[in-house]
C-alpha cells in the first residue's frame, strides 16, 4: 500500500518553527508562525478563558455525545456574534466544528453536494490552506486579483470587476476582515460596493473569519460579513475562535449556513450535519464550551473583550511604531502601508532573497513571500528590525 508514496510536501511554516528553534542567536526573532504574542514574546492563556475553564470542570456533570451540531449553545452565542442583527435568525443555521478549518470543510462538502465540483475563487494571494482544502472537498479553484504588490494594497477595481464576471453556478470566498496574509482590508464603502456587485451577478459567497476583533474591533471587523448576510438570499460562513480566544489548540470554529427561507435553511443543515458525521461525527466540545461560558456571562465577557482590545492595541501600536520606524531609515513613505494594514500580518512585498538575508544575517524569520506576523515583533524589537529590513532593501 505505501511503498509507492512519495513524501508530502513539507508545510513551510512547520519547516521554519523548526529552523528557528535550531537557531542559537540571541537576538533571533520569529515573524513566521501565525500565532499571537504579547510583549514578552508569550502567547498566554486569557484570563477570562481561565476563569471559564474553572467553571467548566466545576459544572460539567457528564462527558456523554453531544451531537453532531456540537454545542448548540456555542453555536447561538457565535451566530450573534459575528452575525449581530443583520439576518433573521430563522434563516440562519450554525455547527460548531473543529476550528476554522473544520468549519470550512464541513462547508465545502456541503457545497460539493449542492454543486458538484463548482469553482471556488479564492484572493491572490490567500491563506495557503484554502486551495488543498477546497481540492480535498471535490471543488475546483481559480484565483481573482486582490492585492498590489506595489502598493500594498486592494486591487479593488481588479477584483470587482472580476467578481462582476461571476455567475450563480460560482462560489466566491471572501476573508471577513485582517486578510491573511497580506493585511490589506476593504473599507466600509468598498464592502457596500462589493455587495452591490455579488448580488447582481448571483455568485454564491463563502466568508472566512478567522480574525474578529484583531482589526479595528468586533463590531467594526463584522460590517463586510453583516452587510452581505443582510443583502444576499443565500451565504455561508467559517468563523474560527483560534485567534480571539487564544483557543488555538482546542480547535474552535462555527459552520454558518443562511438559506433563502426557514424550509430551505433547514434541508441545507442536514446536508452540513451529514458531512459533519461522514467527517468526524461530532466536533470536541471543550473549547466551545468556553467561548459559550464567556459569550453568556456579562462579566467574562467584559474581561475578554478587554482583553481583546489590548491584544489589537497591542498589534496596531507596533505597526505605528516599526512604520514611524522606517519612515526614518528611509526618508519615505514606502513602509507606511504597514500602520494601514490591520490585523495579525502585512505582506511586506520584499524579494524571497531578502527574506533569506534576514534570516540569514540578522536572525529575522517569516515567510518566504514575505508575510510578517506583526505580533512576533514586540515593542522592543522595533528597531533592531527596522534596522535589519532597511539594510538588506537598501
Ligand atoms: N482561515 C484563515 C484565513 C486563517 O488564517 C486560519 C488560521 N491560520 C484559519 C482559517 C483556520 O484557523 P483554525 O483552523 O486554526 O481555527
Amino acid at each position: 500500500m505505501f511503498e509507492k508514496l512519495s513524501p508530502a510536501p513539507q508545510d513551510k511554516i512547520i519547516a521554519l518553527i523548526a529552523e528557528f528553534a535550531a537557531d542559537e542567536r540571541d537576538n533571533k526573532i520569529d515573524l513566521g508562525v501565525g500565532v499571537y504574542k504579547d510583549a514578552t514574546g508569550n502567547t498566554p492563556i486569557m484570563t477570562a478563558v481561565q476563569k471559564a475553564e474553572a467553571k467548566r470542570v466545576k459544572d460539567q456533570t457528564t462527558k456523554t455525545y453531544v451531537g453532531m451540531a456540537g454545542n448548540v449553545g456555542f453555536n447561538d452565542a457565535m451566530v450573534d456574534l459575528v452575525l449581530g442583527d443583520s439576518v433573521g435568525k430563522n434563516r440562519v443555521r450554525a455547527a460548531q466544528a473543529p476550528g476554522g478549518t473544520g468549519a470550512l470543510r464541513l462547508i465545502a462538502d456541503l457545497l460539493n453536494v449542492a454543486k458538484p465540483g463548482a469553482t471556488v475563487y479564492i484572493s491572490d494571494p490567500t491563506w495557503p490552506n484554502h486551495i488543498p482544502l477546497m481540492e480535498a472537498a471535490g471543488l475546483k479553484t481559480a484565483s481573482y486579483p486582490y492585492f498590489d504588490a506595489e502598493k500594498r494594497n486592494v486591487r479593488f477595481d481588479d477584483m470587482c470587476e472580476a467578481v462582476s464576471k461571476m455567475t450563480s453556478d460560482d462560489i466566491l470566498l471572501l476573508h471577513g476582515c485582517c486578510h491573511n496574509p497580506t493585511g490589506a482590508n476593504l473599507t466600509n464603502e468598498q464592502w457596500d460596493k462589493l455587495t452591490d456587485i455579488i448580488e447582481d451577478a448571483g455568485v454564491f459567497v463563502l466568508v472566512d473569519i478567522a480574525y474578529l476583533g484583531f482589526g479595528d474591533g468586533l463590531t467594526d471587523d463584522a460590517y463586510g460579513v453583516r452587510k452581505l448576510a443582510a443583502t444576499l438570499p443565500e451565504m455561508a460562513v467559517a468563523a474560527s475562535c483560534s485567534k480571539n480566544f487564544g483557543l488555538y489548540r482546542e480547535r474552535v470554529g462555527c459552520a454558518m449556513i443562511i438559506g433563502i427561507d426557514e424550509p430551505s435553511a433547514n434541508v441545507t443543515f442536514s446536508q452540513l450535519l451529514s458531512a459533519a458525521r461522514a467527517n468526524y461525527s461530532m466536533p470536541p466540545d471543550h473549547g466551545a464550551e468556553i467561548v459559550r461560558i464567556i459569550l453568556n456571562d456579562k462579566d467574562l465577557r467584559a474581561e475578554w473583550e478587554a482583553e481583546l482590545t489590548d491584544v489589537r492595541n497591542h498589534m496596531v501600536t507596533i505597526r505605528k511604531n516599526l512604520a514611524e520606524a522606517m519612515r526614518k531609515r528611509s526618508n519615505s513613505a514606502d513602509y507606511d502601508f504597514i500602520a494601514e494594514h490591520r490585523g495579525m500580518f502585512s505582506l511586506i512585498g520584499i524579494s524571497q532573497d531578502d527574506v533569506e538575508k534576514l534570516k540569514k544575517d540578522h536572525g529575522v524569520y517569516m515567510v518566504g513571500n514575505s508575510r510578517m506576523n506583526i505580533a512576533g515583533l514586540g515593542v522592543d524589537k522595533i528597531d533592531i528590525f527596522a534596522d535589519a529590513l532597511a539594510e538588506v532593501s537598501r
